[in-house]
């Protein structure tokens, strides 16, 4: 599978955005990789792919990272300690577990853009925005080589 039959370029494009939309609310950073495949663990590899982007590298620890292995079907979340500590503990189970509905259904932009919504509403409850606000990690989508 190529990615844009997983996600189109306009999709893409709407996916920066929502991440954009999500970030004008809340200090934290949320940041989504794709990958077509992934041997293992998706959670193991997301967390490498966290630390290969250095996403620890913000002031309050709340970055979230978005893994999708999207011709392997694997999907995990990834949430530094500062949200981690503050969150549900199901909550980027449950995350998931929606996001995969949708994937299921054909609705994979739907779906991410939705969980990255429902992020950035989490964020902003415990991180909201701040006036001196510094887009500490790149909003792009982070493909892997
Ligand atoms: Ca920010
Ligand atoms: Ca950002």
């Amino acid at each position: 599978m190529k990615l844009d039959d997983f996600l189109s370029l306009d999709e893409q494009k709407r996916i920066v955005e929502a991440i954009a939309e999500a970030e004008r609310m809340t200090s934290g950073e949320i940041r989504v990789h794709v990958t077509p495949t992934c041997d293992g663990d998706p959670l193991e590899q997301a967390r490498e792919v966290f630390a290969q982007l250095e996403m620890y590298k913000t002031r309050q620890r709340n970055g979230i990272l978005l893994f999708l292995a999207f011709e392997s079907r694997k999907f995990a979340i990834v949430g530094d300690e500062g949200i981690d500590n503050v969150v549900p503990d199901d909550y980027w189970n449950s995350e998931r577990d929606t996001l995969m509905g949708f994937l299921k259904r054909g609705e994979a932009a739907r779906g991410i853009e939705g969980v990255i919504r429902s992020f950035g509403e989490k964020l902003k409850a415990h991180f909201p925005i701040e006036e001196d606000d510094v887009d500490e990690l790149s909003n792009e989508i982070s493909y892997a080589d």
